[in-house]
């Protein structure tokens, strides 16, 4: 095997398909049985819908159940502010589209199957690397049938913000603060309700509705390790706040009968110093976990990917091995998008999150329009679509059996 990726989320599949793709033998192993699993973020920003476009798969995704996202805005207790408008990107992906994580898993490795280099191994955890003069040569994992052993010539851990595998490979990441938790739950979606995704934002709370078509799937923000005693004061103590800040949902919030409905995401946002070892690189999350502000993670998952097999391609293709030095620059390609968008974040975070959370926002002196501002309508648009550095697929299809060995 000449490449082995640890995790079958947004950036393991993105590279398996891009190697499988350009000739390489790849090796996927996810350790579910299924990409259907709890909500884990839904975004596909304009410039991963352009990879998909590069890759003639955008239309394939399009065509399945989606919300597209165009103007940005914040409902708060003062009335709606503009925030941007992705209306002013260039045609055709000028908007955010809202696909369930499982549907854009299913289509990117759908797509991977049909090259012969690809394999994927679902219910396979990795849980160890293979290591041989001073190099990880391929990983150990399990599955119901046992213990095995999969030789590769590179290794990527891209299995997410827990990664077993970056911890093996003596990788810790350098913690950055978050301010807040984040409660995700789902109401029903009814007849005259809003049709758009909205952030709505009161002194002492903040919500996101993301409309699923059928449902709503909701964020509440709680103060950083807030659960236990938000919990501890029963459901109600969830439910009146969101009938107050949302009263549309007012008529429905009973529906949630318990916190046995609510997923508790512990917002982590953290960072390697070092994303490689020779034989071995971690991407998406696995390098940096991202705060769930901007909606970003998916997306800055497969930019790593893209940056990656653009890099790697080539010497895998031709057997490996890859020397660390491209690893090295794979981690140079990526690392600033990962740390300005972190810092944008924890700026949001300050600015809005906090504030909001300890009661402290005060919208009623901003501008109700921040489209008008042009250097603001200019830049927002750009950096919310394509982020600090938009990858292109520069990966050629070379379609051919796969070299034995
Ligand atoms: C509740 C929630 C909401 C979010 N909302 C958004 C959002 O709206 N927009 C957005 O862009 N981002 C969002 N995010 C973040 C986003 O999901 C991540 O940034 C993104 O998925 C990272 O992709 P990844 O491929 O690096 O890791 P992951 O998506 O975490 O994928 C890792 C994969 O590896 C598998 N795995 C883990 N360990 C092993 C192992 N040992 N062996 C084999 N497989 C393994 C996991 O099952 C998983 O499939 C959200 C995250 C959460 C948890």
């Amino acid at each position: 095997m000449t490449c082995v990726i640890a995790g079958g989320g947004p950036a393991g599949a993105m590279l398996a398909l891009l190697l499988a793709r350009s000739g390489v033998r790849v090796t996927l192993l996810e350790k579910h049985a299924d990409f259907l699993r709890d909500f884990r973020g839904d975004t596909v920003h304009p410039s991963t819908l352009r990879i998909l476009d590069e890759l003639g798969l955008a239309d394939e995704l399009l065509k399945l159940p989606h919300r597209k996202l165009r103007d940005l805005g914040m409902v708060t207790d003062d009335g709606e502010i503009r925030l941007a408008s992705l209306r002013r990107l260039p045609a055709p992906y000028d908007y955010v589209a809202f696909v369930p994580q499982w549907d854009f898993l299913n289509v990117v490795t759908s797509a991977a199957r049909r090259y012969p280099g690809f394999r994927l191994l679902m219910r396979a955890e990795a849980y160890d690397l293979i290591r041989e003069r001073g190099a990880v040569r391929g990983v150990r994992y399990r599955d119901e049938s046992g213990e095995h052993e999969l030789r590769a010539e590179l290794t990527v851990a891209a299995d997410g913000r827990h990664s077993a595998l970056r911890g093996r490979a003596g990788l810790v990441p350098r913690e950055l603060s978050a301010p807040m938790d984040v409660l995700w739950f789902r109401l029903p979606w009814r007849e005259g309700d809003p049709e758009e995704t909205f952030l709505r934002v009161s002194r002492g709370h903040m919500m996101v509705g993301i409309n699923r078509v059928s449902y709503w799937q909701l964020a509440y923000l709680i103060p950083k390790g807030g659960y236990d005693r938000l919990a501890g004061l029963g459901i109600e103590a969830l439910r009146r706040p969101v009938a107050r800040l949302l009263p549309f949902l007012a008529d429905r919030v009973g529906e949630l009968a318990g916190y046995d409905d609510v997923s508790v995401l512990t917002v982590a946002v953290d960072r390697l110093r070092r994303w490689h070892r020779p034989g071995f690189l971690c991407i998406g999350d696995a390098a940096h976990a991202m705060s769930p502000v901007f909606g970003v993670g998916i997306n800055l998952a497969v930019q790593d990917a893209v940056a990656a097999a653009n890099l790697l391609a080539a010497p895998l293709g031709a057997g490996g091995p890859v020397p660390e030095s491209l690893l090295r620059r794979v981690q140079r390609r990526r690392m600033p998008a990962a740390v300005i968008t972190q810092a944008a974040q924890r700026v949001a975070q300050n600015v809005l999150i906090s504030r909001a959370l300890r009661g402290r926002f005060d919208a009623s002196g901003l501008p109700r329009d921040l489209t008008r501002v042009p250097l603001l309508n200019r830049l927002a648009p750009r950096l919310v679509g394509f982020g600090v550095r938009p990858e292109h697929v520069r990966t050629p299809e070379v379609v051919r059996p796969p070299a034995r060995g």
